[in-house]
């Protein structure tokens, strides 16, 4: 750790904590009392503040509006049974955050400078974090170009924020997925890695069109031919197979989530063989089809483990195992619980204790 992060810090004088109605929690529509703000100027961070949640004024000509240098994180505190408040992990979401900024042209931020901003904001919020089993206090960090100024260039400042929310647990229904076989999310060259604003933008359309077919989620393929499983929707995709965990290996057009290097760390640790390597769309509905897919599901921060519930390809649908009894997404669920609650020791380092 490097020297002691400078943080001006202004609190609210009136707290909205005992109005919030914990018990009905949707997902990032509450903020905490505060948040976190930080200037880019002439080649160097400055300004970090922690300040009332509240508006920002921003020029109309902010480039980020206009040309997408924008990109976010997204992290989960906790709340242990002993009233300890630990960032799952942050560490990755620093290197990753700062993987996104290259690709975008932006700043890089030290990763002692980010952990220790989250850290600063989640203290002052901590009483924010719910005790409730199964909830969790959604940390997202974030960056923009605010140069103003409408021609096509990196621009020369930026903000760095933190908001937070509180989350509850996340409806887990098995999900109705349909494999995407004509819109993309990421082709290799481009910015499918990065947790880039406009990456997301472009998964709204397609998104939709699955719901209005009756889909709740999309397993998105690869660009050139649709024969490769990438993600589903905006997490990590894995699957059983023959009693192996099967996931696309984390490069170019894959995000590299850090659900799902947790779930691979464990898998590894319960005797479970892994591949990460390309995945056919062919052998997965082959697997449904003679019952060796025992499991599927999402892996990611907002939703940890989201379970598959059926998967269609081209109008035929291919329903699989009830999540209940699928051994795999069940043990790592209840082991991952257990680390991140601080009901077994922490053997992997992955709790930053606030
Ligand atoms: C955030 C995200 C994930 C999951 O990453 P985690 O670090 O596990 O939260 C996976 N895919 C996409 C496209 C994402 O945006």
């Amino acid at each position: 750790m490097t020297e002691t992060l400078d943080i001006k810090i202004t609190k609210t004088n009136k707290s909205r904590l005992e109005e919030t109605d914990f018990s009905n929690l949707v997902f990032g529509r509450t903020f905490t009392d505060h948040m976190l703000v930080a200037d880019y100027i002439d080649g160097d961070w400055k300004n970090f503040e922690i300040v009332p949640y509240g508006h920002i004024l921003v020029s109309p000509a902010i480039s980020s509006l206009h040309y997408g240098q924008s990109f976010f994180e997204g992290i989960k505190a906790y709340k242990h049974t002993d009233g300890k408040v630990s960032i799952f992990r942050p560490d990755k979401n620093a290197a990753r955050f700062n993987k996104s900024a290259e690709r975008l042209c932006m700043p890089t931020l030290p990763e002692d400078v980010f952990l220790q901003s989250l850290a600063a904001v989640v203290d002052i919020d901590r009483d924010w974090v719910p005790a409730q089993p199964g909830h969790s206090l959604y940390i997202r960090p974030f960056m923009f170009a605010t140069d103003q100024f409408l021609g096509v260039q990196p621009s020369k400042n930026y903000k760095y924020m933190v908001l937070l929310c509180p989350v509850g647990p996340y409806f887990s229904k098995p999900l109705r997925v349909k494999v995407e076989t004509y819109y993309t999310r990421a082709a290799e060259g481009g910015m499918g890695y990065a947790k880039s604003s406009g990456n997301y933008g472009g998964s709204m359309l397609p998104a939709r069109k699955a719901t209005e077919e009756g889909f709740d989620q999309l397993i998105w393929t690869d660009a050139k031919e649709h024969k490769y499983v990438e993600e589903m929707g905006a997490a990590n995709v894995m699957f059983v197979l023959d009693g192996k965990l099967v996931t696309p290996l984390a490069q170019n057009t894959i995000l590299d989530g850090v659900t799902r290097d947790t779930v691979i760390t464990l898998a590894r640790e319960m005797g479970v063989p892994v591949e990460e390597r390309k995945v056919a769309v062919a052998e997965i509905i082959e697997g449904a089809k003679n019952g060796k897919l025992t499991d599927a599901f999402g892996a990611g921060t907002a939703a940890t483990i989201a379970p598959v519930g059926s998967i269609s390809l081209n109008g035929e649908e291919y329903t699989l195992i009830d999540p209940k009894e699928r051994e795999f997404s069940q043990k790592v669920l209840r082991q991952l619980d257990a680390i991140r609650y601080g009901n077994v020791p922490d053997t992997h380092g992955w709790n930053y204790l606030v």
